[in-house]
């Protein structure tokens, strides 16, 4: 039996690792975590039976306890509680299906304990790359990427050896705006940026899809992830998502991987990693499809792409300042408090107001994060 433990197991990536938790069998999941959602939670103890449970809300965590009290489970809370299920000695496996740059101490303390970590929550590498990925090298644990394009990237990169590449052809679907102009934006609400064309997935990631923060933050997320240049990375919009991404070797060779837009094929390859297995659901049927086709993005007007390019150039700090305002910009968005557009120029805004440091600790990556929140509430709330 493989052990596997789950940040954010009650998500959108969370259920969908459950699900194949459930057609494989062979499977044991040791431990889960979750923010509130006690009753998706009992539901999964119950089907489950996990050692350790961590609910993030004391409160919640109280009442589930009582909920749940003819199950062996233990019931922890908090940070620490999310560092326990991170480190949890039984499991092989940390699935990082939280959002956000809550995920950072938990994955660094599994990397720590030797964990495998296979890894959804891009936030984390794209604030503590510089950290994650030389400790994660001197553990020997291996970062196995779930986000659908880095997977494609990765299994495109199965037997290059020694082989150098090219670059990286990073796709996107375009979201739910492509085509739009900078001032036909204004008008965006909370229900239009909810629909994704091709992917269902939870709140955050979604509004980051439409406005193209979602591919700034997979740029860089790729950068830590396969160590190239960012010149290295090419972004290609690709509206059917059918080729998940490619890489394009020194001789022009280029290799991708398609298939339908089903995150559980990357869930899975993850967890099995070299092996595949079957997987229920469609398989790709070129013929219905017909055609694929490709475009440049739209820069300037979905602006979160230029501003993550911009970030990373800059390094340091200034990728966990565009990483820290966005998150909250996207809550505010949510809450229907600031209007679209505001998204990225809060991100812009904090981007500017940073104080540069060249090589963040932990520390000082929470501080940054903790200081746009701060320039937010001062200016936009
Ligand atoms: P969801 O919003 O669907 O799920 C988030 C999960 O995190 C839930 O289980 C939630 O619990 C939990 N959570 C929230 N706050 C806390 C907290 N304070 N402590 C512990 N757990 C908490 O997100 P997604 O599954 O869509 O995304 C997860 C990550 O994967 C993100 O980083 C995203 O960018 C990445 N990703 C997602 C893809 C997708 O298809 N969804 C594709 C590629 C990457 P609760 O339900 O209780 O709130
Ligand atoms: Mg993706």
């Amino acid at each position: 039996m493989k052990k596997i433990a789950i940040l954010g197991s009650t998500g959108s990536i969370g259920t969908q690792t459950l699900d194949i938790v459930r057609e494989q069998g062979d499977i044991e999941v040791t431990a889960i975590a979750a923010g509130s959602n006690i009753k998706l939670l009992e539901a999964q103890m119950r089907e489950f039976k996990p050692a350790l449970v961590c609910v993030y809300d004391e409160s919640a965590a109280g009442q589930l306890k009582i909920n749940t009290a003819d199950l062996d489970s233990r019931i922890v809370t908090g940070m620490d509680g999310l560092l326990e299920v991170a480190v949890q000695p039984e499991s092989e496996i940390l699935v990082t299906a939280i959002v956000g740059m809550l995920g950072i101490r938990p994955t660094i303390a599994a990397i720590k304990a030797g964990k495998k970590i296979a890894l959804a929550n891009k936030e984390t590498l794209v604030t503590a790359g510089h950290i994650i990925m030389p400790l994660a090298k001197e553990c020997g644990v291996p970062i196995l990427p779930v986000d659908s394009e880095h997977s494609a990237i990765f299994q495109s990169l199965q037997g290059a050896g020694e082989n150098r590449i090219e670059k990286i052809l990073l796709t996107a679907s375009g979201g739910p705006f492509r085509g739009r102009r900078a001032e036909e934006l204004k008008e965006i609400q909370v229900e239009d940026a909810l629909k994704h064309p091709n992917w269902s997935m939870g709140r955050k990631i979604t509004i980051d899809s439409s406005t193209l923060v979602n591919k700034g933050l997979e740029v860089m997320e790729a950068k830590w992830l396969f160590g190239v240049e960012l010149s290295q990375i090419q972004v290609v919009v690709h509206p059917q998502s059918v080729i998940h991404s490619a890489v394009e070797y020194e001789d022009g060779a280029v290799i991708a991987q398609l298939g339908t837009p089903d995150m559980r094929l990357p869930i899975q390859y993850a967890l099995y990693y070299p092996e595949r297995r079957p997987l229920s659901g469609d398989k790709l049927d070129l013929f219905a499809l017909g055609r694929l086709t490709f475009e440049k993005p739209d820069m300037e007007t979905f602006r979160g792409l230029s501003l993550a390019y911009e970030a990373m150039r800059r390094g340091g700090n200034i990728p966990t300042a565009f990483n820290a305002a966005n998150e909250r910009a996207v809550a505010l968005f949510l809450e229907r408090r600031i209007s679209y557009p505001a998204i990225t120029e809060i991100i812009e805004a904090c981007m500017g107001e940073a104080t540069f440091v060249a090589e963040p600790t932990v520390d000082e990556i929470l501080e940054t994060e903790a200081l746009a929140y701060e320039h937010i509430r001062k200016v936009f709330e």
